[in-house]
């Protein structure tokens, strides 16, 4: 296998040197189309790893890459297009992560089982659109507006349902629930429930320790909600401390719908809780978020040791997430950094000829943007200090070195990332020169 392994990574990389211009336009259609197919394997490898590949699968990209190969390069007449034309903006594409798999999920989303609009198969088709790896339906256990016309007498049905619909789906449900009571302790969603219905009691304690009981992941929704905090910042309260001391509360929300909280944020680095991003949505994720002029969810990133559900649970348990809203991350700097770094890569590095100016080729391997700032000691000659590197963009920048270097160490910041309020972190692009 890992010979495979290395093999594609070649052909992936020597795809990615012949085949893109400097103008950051992709050129050649057989060749683009293979190319990028095979581009974008790679930066979902979690989600078709090399050893998964059927015996039949490989035996089609060999046959792509010989039939690419005998195409003669009509680079000239080729019209010029962008690789993202291979994508619909909304997909959640995330390249791995050292050890870990890079998977995505909204653990906050209603249906009309309670105060949602639609039914579940509409939730499985949006997860599927926007490629998530995990979805769950966090019904209101206390809070169910349609019950004259959708009676809910087992809160395990949306579950179940889901599951069914999603059986040929490669998308994992998880069995959820939003405990709904006032401040504090608010809002707070359990998940991987084995049974819904034990929550459905008085004391609002009692609904934590019973989804505690089953070994449920249990995070604080919206902390910033008006109707609970008028002032919009969160009532972290004495009983907050307390149930996190007690194993009752694990992560909170730090992204809710459209909002972003940097107070809750700090709540999550402080007491050691689990930063998440969900909807929360009731209508449609096409209208809440635009998904037809560019627009995404919001979701979490999660980085599991295997792609299961146990896997996801384990992650979440552990901390292991990046919160993302539009194209702004929001992680810990252990989780986040790697994730930086192996979404923006090195793809080229040169002198132009006869100059001190080197040529470093950037690709950035991920449905997100990314918005960079040159911390280095060298200036660049065509860019500014901060630059913009698009979704599956590759990208030239020219640095003045002033001596000719053997290799590069290029530290930049991520301005559109937080690793606590505003405080943006800083990576590495490392280049041996050709
Ligand atoms: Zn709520
Ligand atoms: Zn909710």
């Amino acid at each position: 296998m890992a010979k495979w392994k290395s093999l594609f990574d070649n052909i992936s990389l020597a795809g990615i040197g012949f085949f893109l211009d400097n103008k950051h336009t992709y050129k050649g259609t057989a060749f683009q189309t293979v190319f990028a197919t095979l581009r974008i394997s790679f930066a979902r490898r979690s989600f078709f790893p090399l050893h998964h590949y059927s015996a039949v699968m490989k035996r089609s990209i060999i046959i792509l890459l010989f039939i690419s190969v005998l195409l003669p390069v009509r680079a000239d007449k080729a019209q010029s297009q962008s690789i993202t034309d291979n994508h619909h903006p909304r997909e959640f594409i995330f390249p791995d992560v050292p050890g870990f798999h890079t998977m995505s999920a909204d653990l906050h989303i209603h249906t009309a089982f309670s105060d949602g609009h639609v039914l579940p198969r509409i939730r499985i088709q949006e997860a599927v659109r926007d490629r998530l790896d995990a979805i769950s339906l966090t019904e209101h256990i206390e809070y169910l507006p349609h019950r004259d016309d959708i009676p809910l007498p087992d809160r395990n049905r949306p579950y179940e349902v889901a599951s069914q619909l999603a059986q040929n789906e490669d998308l994992i449900i998880i069995n959820g629930a939003e405990i709904t009571r006032g401040m504090p302790p608010g809002h707070s969603n359990a998940i991987f429930l084995e049974d819904a219905n034990k929550l459905v009691v008085d004391d609002v304690l009692d609904a934590y320790k019973a989804a505690a009981a089953q070994g449920a992941f249990i995070f604080w929704d919206h902390p910033s909600w008006k109707r609970q905090a008028s002032d919009a910042i969160p009532p972290f309260s004495d009983m907050h401390r307390e149930m996190i001391a007690d194993g009752l509360i694990h992560g909170v929300e730090v992204v809710n719908h459209h909002r972003f909280s940097e107070e809750a944020l700090q709540i999550a680095l402080d007491y050691d809780l689990t930063i998440l991003a969900n909807t929360d949505v009731h209508g449609l994720i096409d209208w809440d978020y635009d998904t037809e002029d560019g627009g995404h969810r919001s979701a979490t990133l999660i980085f599991a040791e295997e792609r299961t559900k146990e896997g996801l649970k384990e992650a979440l348990f552990d901390g292991r997430t990046v919160a993302r809203k539009d194209h702004f991350l929001i992680g810990r700097e252990e989780h986040l950094v790697p994730l930086l770094q192996a979404c923006l890569v090195v793809t080229g590095s040169s002198y132009l000829p006869n100059t001190e100016v080197l040529e470093l080729e950037i690709t950035n391997l991920s449905s997100n943007r990314f918005i960079l700032e040159n911390i280095s000691e060298y200036s660049f000659h065509l860019h500014t200090q901060v630059f913009e590197v698009e979704p599956f963009e590759t990208m030239s920048i020219l640095v003045k070195t002033v001596n000719v270097l053997d290799e590069i160490s290029l530290p930049l910041r991520v301005l559109n990332a937080v690793m606590a309020p505003r405080t943006s972190p800083s990576i590495t692009l490392e280049s041996v020169m050709e």
